[in-house]
């Protein structure tokens, strides 16, 4: 069995006690993980302090080039961290229209490329015979990386590159259910970068809390639940750490009378069902006009009954397992409640017999606010579909949440439908579309789904501060 090390200050770490990582396609343990204590967080930090004294300082094009020299890496290794990823995670290599490990590959290479090639120039408010004012961006310091189990090394990339990219050191905790394709980028980060600049350390709980509260530590980044979100925040306040929390969501999608319902039940299915549903920003409550409901229900559910689930290392497969039990539970308990409110199974619905944490594409029709389905993110294989006839009640049903990370509306009519998108109380609002997002646009939620945003200039600031410098001419 394959045995992992923490990576501090450039060197491999081995610790006495170590957790075992499963394969949620087996249930089955394949690799060992090293347990850090609080001591090696110590060192994770000290080591990227010292390492911000230079690397903040050196010439922003030697950063830059670093950043394209760890695509390289990804790219050059790209078949062995798909493999370690699919054993981790559950997706298939290839998946439903693409959307698998390679994809999480490809991703991570064209977000590092993207991110090496943006800067923070230098603004000058004012250049006159009495002052010259200069705003600057500055590293903050010793960033602290928090990704989840979802996307987990394409996450950590969003994190960590445009960490460094702006001159700031990291210390990374992956999610322990999925920490080896980030420990293994990690170790091959380190043959390119400078010693204590990218640390990574892994425990099977506690050391995520511990980040938060270290006082060497000058920011979080975190993707993963509000819960976890509000606890971060709690613990961060003690040395006032910078935060971005990108937490959970419930996103809603509004389908007009207009649409063709062949035409958009593709894209709808995609957009619930993208990564088995396990995306902060799938579309996870999906509202239909009655004039249409019954076709895109039919067309949905065809799709749903063409696509293969299976073990992600097969090829052809469409759809792996959950990731891990706790998830497969929850979605159980989803889908039983949602039987018992009277929710219509187009498909799915019930766990398969045999090993692993499989659950299938399951539509379930009839269900309305206030079941656990429609009102709870399940973050998983089961979309509820609700109807509705006024365009108001149904954007007032989808802004009742908690939540908002994103939102959607279909029609044919894009004035109409961008106009009532606006209404959306969402970080992100899409026109016939959901998910999509680009390395170049800002993302991040409102409300319960955290703040702060990732991507393009806007996400790179979110990793400095702002110093302003005045000389006075005279
Ligand atoms: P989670 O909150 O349980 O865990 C996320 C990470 O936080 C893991 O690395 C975990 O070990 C760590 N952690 C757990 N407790 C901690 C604590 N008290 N202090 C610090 N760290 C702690 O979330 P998850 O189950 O891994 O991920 C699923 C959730 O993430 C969903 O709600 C999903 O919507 C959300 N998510 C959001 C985005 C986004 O961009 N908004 C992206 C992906 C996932």
């Amino acid at each position: 069995m394959k045995s992992y090390g923490l990576i501090i200050d450039g060197k491999k770490i081995m610790t006495d006690k170590t957790f075992g990582v499963r394969n949620p396609a087996t249930g089955e343990v394949f690799a060992q993980c090293p347990v850090a204590e609080a001591a090696h967080l110590d060192q994770a930090v000290a080591a990227a302090q010292k390492a911000f004294t230079t690397w903040s300082r050196v010439d922003d094009a030697v950063r830059k080039a670093k950043v394209h020299a760890l695509a390289d890496i990804l790219e050059k290794n790209m078949p062995e961290l798909m493999e370690i990823l699919t054993n981790e995670n559950g997706k298939p290599l290839g998946g439903y229209q693409g959307i698998g490990s390679g994809m999480e590959l490809g991703g991570s290479i064209a977000w590092t490329r993207v991110t090496a090639e943006f800067s923070l120039p230098i603004d000058v408010i004012q250049d006159n015979e009495d002052a010259r004012i200069e705003v600057h961006r500055k590293p903050l310091g010793v960033v602290g990386s928090i990704p989840p189990w979802n996307w987990p090394l394409m996450i950590a990339i969003w994190h960590v590159m445009p960490a460094l990219r702006t001159g700031n050191t990291v210390v990374i905790k992956p999610s322990s259910l999925t920490p080896l394709t980030t420990m293994r980028f990690v170790e091959l980060a380190n043959e390119v970068l400078p010693p204590g600049v990218l640390n990574i350390v892994t425990a099977e709980s506690g050391i995520g809390s511990a980040m938060a509260k270290h006082p060497g530590i000058n920011k979080i980044v975190f993707t993963g639940s509000t819960p976890t979100g509000k606890s971060i925040m709690q613990n961060g306040a003690a040395n006032l750490k910078r935060c971005t929390l990108e937490l959970g969501g419930n996103d809603a999608g509004i389908v007009l009378p207009d649409v063709d319902p062949k035409e958009v039940a593709p894209k709808l299915f995609m957009t619930g069902f993208h990564n088995n549903g396990q995306t902060c920003a799938c579309l996870k409550r999906l509202y239909v006009h009655a004039d249409v409901y019954d076709d895109i229900c039919r067309e949905m559910a065809a799709i749903a009954g063409s696509v293969r689930i299976g073990n992600g290392l097969e090829e052809e497969v469409d759809f792996g397992p959950l990731q891990n039990e706790d998830q497969l539970k929850f979605v159980c308990e989803l889908a039983e409640d949602a039987k018992k409110a009277g929710g219509r199974f187009l498909c799915g619905g019930k766990r398969p017999e045999g090993p692993g944490y499989f659950f299938p594409i399951t539509l379930v029709a009839d269900v309305t606010d206030g079941t656990r389905l429609v009102d709870e993110e399940q973050f998983g294989p089961i979309l509820p579909i609700i109807k509705y006839t006024d365009i108001d009640d149904a954007i007032r049903r989808a802004n009742r949440s908690p939540f908002g990370l994103g939102g959607s509306i279909w029609s044919k009519d894009l004035e109409k439908a961008k106009r009532l998108a606006s209404r959306l109380e969402c970080g992100t609002a899409w026109v016939n579309d959901h998910a999509s997002i680009q390395p170049d646009a800002p993302f991040g939620g409102v409300k319960e789904s955290g703040y702060g945003v990732e991507f393009g200039h806007y996400g790179l600031e979110e990793y400095t501060s702002i110093q302003t410098l005045k000389v006075v001419k005279r």
